[in-house]
């Protein structure tokens, strides 16, 4: 009887330390998800300068732009048309 008492206890300590683990497993993976999502919103949320070819209207980032005397442009071939 003290053993069948005994693998009771060790049972329901057993089960209580799984749950608690798997309670803190889920709340890594929620903080992760959560830390994703900011980062995500964060990137989204940040304004790209444009800008506008000066020879033929597309409109793309400032950063990816060839700059001209005149202004901007799409790339080399537009900006030797447009200043040539
Ligand atoms: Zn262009």
């Amino acid at each position: 009887m003290k053993y069948a008492l005994l693998a009771v206890v060790l049972l329901a300590a057993f089960f209580i330390w799984r749950h608690k683990r798997r309670q803190r497993q889920r709340e890594l993976q929620q903080q992760q998800a959560q830390r994703q999502a900011t980062e995500r919103e964060r990137q989204l949320g940040q304004p790209v300068a444009m800008t506008r070819c000066r020879h033929c209207g597309l409109h793309l980032p400032l950063a990816e732009a060839t700059q001209g005397k005149l202004g901007h442009y799409c790339g080399p071939e537009h900006r030797q048309h447009a200043e040539n």
